[in-house]
């Protein structure tokens, strides 16, 4: 992503009375325990006004509470929340300026659509003559003009969450968090969907701090990842870091298939690190290596080469694994390999390309240097 998309907003983007701008959200040392547990382990991030961060991570690893402390709805056991560099330490979820689309925080069932978006301005008391035009704007926006009429028993899932964004943009708010919007929808329309929801929040210029479990959805949308696991930050930045430079193991792993080999740091040159793993050698781009280092390297099945053991392969690097199964995907050819140390690898092999490998046989992989990431571990 370039830097071009951290500002915001775009300059061929209509202009809307709703825009409002974006909230910074800073969090110093947040934690929230509940009895025993720990929910949330110490979170500290800061969030630049109109920034798409996505909080990311499996199940359990804490994104929905650390989102509920953010919109107050629950209190920090301890640590602090500021949204545009006030303290939200005893300000009610009501005063916080956040709209919201939440999975426990449906559409009111005996209220038309127009009803339900008229809402949050109903409560903040605009005045009638106001609301008419700023509801028409917001369903505008989700493209549901037409639909006022409607209960919400009528429309479809999709149209349900487009209703429920114009509910939580209507009252302009400068933040907007989002719990799994569109976790219920089914692929097709989940992915037009984040498009849509990516590109009114650019247009808004609305910070937005959106939760998944889902890492192409993270991918796909974000300015910046927070990846957490077992309530701890594991990694911030944007969905090219965390792909191409995965700090740990716990990121390389959750950011979608890798092939992950560990072994000795070699041969160190600029910018370049050889590292002798099982099966041979693997030569990827890492900073910070020294010679004897225990290293991580990553690879995308994507970038793997294969071919059969002894023949030439343009990489310098290069690893013998075992064919274990080969499946077909549309697009590609998964090919599952078994490493020398029992290590399970992959590579995605374009259905065009040739391919007469099949299970049993011994290949050798590799891939262009500069597809492979190198990083120190603590551990040897
Ligand atoms: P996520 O949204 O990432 O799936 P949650 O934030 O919902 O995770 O939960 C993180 C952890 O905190 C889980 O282990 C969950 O069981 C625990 N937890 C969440 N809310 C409560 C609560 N009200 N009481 C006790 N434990 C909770
Ligand atoms: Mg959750």
């Amino acid at each position: 992503m370039s830097t071009q998309s951290l500002t915001r907003p775009a300059e061929d983007s209509p202009a809307t009375s709703l825009a409002a701008g974006g909230s910074s959200v800073e969090l110093f040392d947040v934690v929230k325990r509940y009895g025993e547990a720990t929910a949330v382990d110490g979170i500290s991030l800061t969030i630049e006004p109109g920034w798409f961060v996505t909080l990311l991570g499996a199940s359990g690893s804490g994104k929905t509470t650390l989102l509920r402390m953010i919109a107050g709805f629950i209190d920090p056991t301890e640590g602090q929340i500021r949204i545009d560099g006030v303290s939200m330490h005893g300000v009610a979820v009501h005063r916080r300026g956040i709209g919201m689309v939440f999975q426990n925080y449906a559409l009111f069932p005996h209220l038309n659509v127009y009803r339900n978006v008229e809402y949050p301005l109903a409560r903040a008391k605009v005045p009638a003559k106001e609301r008419r035009s700023r509801i028409d704007e917001a369903l505008g926006s989700v493209r549901l003009t037409g639909f006022e009429k409607r209960m919400p028993s009528q429309l479809s899932g999709g149209q349900q969450q487009r209703v429920a964004l114009a509910r939580a943009i209507v009252a302009r708010p400068r933040l907007l968090l989002m719990d799994e919007p569109l976790g219920a929808l089914d692929r097709n329309l989940r992915e037009s969907l984040q498009i849509e929801i990516r590109q009114l929040s650019q247009r808004l210029g609305v910070t937005v701090i959106n939760v998944t479990h889902d890492q192409e959805e993270a991918l796909t949308m974000s300015d910046k990842i927070a990846l957490l696991s077992d309530g701890k930050l594991v990694q911030f930045g944007t969905p090219e870091e965390l792909y191409l430079r995965p700090s740990n193991e716990i990121a390389a792993d959750f950011i979608g298939e890798s092939n992950i080999f560990r072994g000795q740091a070699r041969a160190v040159g600029t910018g370049e690190v050889a590292v002798e793993v099982p099966g041979g050698r693997v030569v990827g781009l890492g900073a910070g290596v020294d010679d004897g280092d225990a290293c991580l390297a990553v690879v995308r099945p994507g970038d793997v080469q294969l071919a059969g053991a002894g023949s030439q392969l343009d990489g310098v690097s290069s690893v013998t694994a075992t064919v274990t199964d080969v499946i077909f995907a549309g697009e590609s050819r998964r090919v599952l390999l078994r490493g020398a140390d029992g290590q399970q690898l992959i590579a995605r092999v374009p259905v065009g390309a040739p391919f007469d490998l099949s299970p049993g046989e011994e290949v050798a992989m590799t891939w262009p240097t500069a597809a492979c990431r190198c990083v120190r571990t603590s551990a040897a």
